[in-house]
């Protein structure tokens, strides 16, 4: 990796030089029921936009690389019988500036789902072929919980990972491509001061993570309270709506439409996210549901995340963004699910 550091006021001329492709990056999106200021992922169309200073986003990037809808492919009848039509929907590069983490961290657990993995989705990929990543530093919010899943920082899925220093950017350059576009900036690299302010910057971060999951053997202790009374006092409080699963950046559960039309000349087959938290998700032909009661589902979501993929993967498809406890209209958060089925913590009911 190769690092150089640049002053602040040049990042407006990094955004002018990318700006020939589409931008996403965090924008302000009015306020919550509280005053509090709102942000999300969105298309980027002036510089001033750009709040790279934002806490969290309400959603991921996800909905830009697994859009909650999204047609796989087309029929037209002809002469000769039905012709098929694909479309990647992937049409242009985009550059996604100021992911946190966590974040790059989510698409890089889904690149092992989505790319790695015996079925690879080419619908995702393309999409993910034509990213550019920009991270960039975060300030460690009272519902994080990164740290204790090993995602506060990464080392991976990214082109530049760009650390406030106060009057400059320390950039950490991870592509040629993000070489080339730092280059025709101002730019240095860092003095012996800058690294050690670096340094000095990551620990002061480290230092306001307030929430903490115990992951210790969590895999074997899932195993063990399986039958656990605690998963049904949670699924009495859950109100199966799926928002959990909708904000969440590594819940890639999907279904597949198939529609003709009315004339029977044209037919679309169309996927559309899902979530193991509605009641019908487990649902099979004849109408058998293995998942009937709303514990069973919440409790599948759990073990998806903390235990079938680290079987799978060795590592958790969780990466404490804390994002699902924040939506949750039931405040049902993942540190206190974890900790009650480690014994810790009160009545759930
Ligand atoms: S855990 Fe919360 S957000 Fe998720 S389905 Fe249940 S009530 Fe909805
Ligand atoms: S389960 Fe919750 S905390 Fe974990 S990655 Fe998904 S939204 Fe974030």
């Amino acid at each position: 990796m190769l690092f150089r550091v640049f002053a602040k006021d040049h990042l407006i001329n990094l955004y002018d030089i990318l700006a020939v492709n589409h931008i996403v990056g965090p924008m302000s999106k009015g306020f919550d029921r509280h005053g509090a200021p709102l942000y999300d992922f969105d298309f980027i169309y002036d510089f001033a936009e750009l709040q790279l200073h934002y806490p969290a986003t309400i959603h991921s990037l996800k909905r830009f690389v697994l859009p909650p809808r999204e047609t796989l492919c087309t029929f037209d009848l002809q002469k000769d019988g039905w012709q098929k039509h694909v479309d990647y929907n992937a049409y242009k590069p985009t550059v996604y500036f100021g992911l946190h983490a966590c974040d790059i961290n989510a698409l890089n657990k889904l690149d092992k789902v989505l790319t790695g993995n015996v079925y690879p989705d080419p619908y995702y990929a393309a999409k993910r072929k034509n990213m550019f990543i920009i991270g960039a530093g975060c300030t460690p919010q009272p519902f994080c919980f990164c740290k204790s899943m090993g995602t506060d920082s990464v080392l991976h899925g990214f082109d530049l990972f760009l650390t406030d220093l106060g009057d400059s950017y320390f950039a950490e350059i991870h592509s040629a491509r993000a070489f080339a576009f730092i280059s025709s900036l101002e730019c240095r690299e860092p003095r012996q001061s800058e690294h050690q302010r670096f340094m000095e910057v990551a620990q002061e971060r480290m230092n306001l993570f307030t929430c903490h999951v115990d992951t210790t053997d969590l895999t074997k202790i899932l195993d063990l309270e399986f039958q656990a009374e605690v998963w049904r006092e949670w699924g009495r409080k859950c109100l199966s709506c799926g928002t959990c699963a909708n904000v969440c950046p590594t819940c890639y559960c999907y279904g597949i439409e198939e529609n003709v039309d009315l004339g029977l000349q044209h037919a679309s087959k169309t996927r559309h996210l899902y979530s193991c938290n509605l009641i019908d998700f487990a649902q099979v032909a004849g109408g058998h549901n293995f998942r009937p009661e709303s514990h069973d589902r919440l409790k599948y979501r759990y073990y998806h995340k903390h235990r079938g993929f680290v079987e799978a993967f060795e590592e958790s498809l969780c990466v404490g963004c804390g994002r699902c406890g924040q939506s949750c209209l039931a405040n049902i958060t993942v540190p206190e699910v974890i900790a009650s089925v480690r014994g810790e913590g009160g009545d759930h009911a």
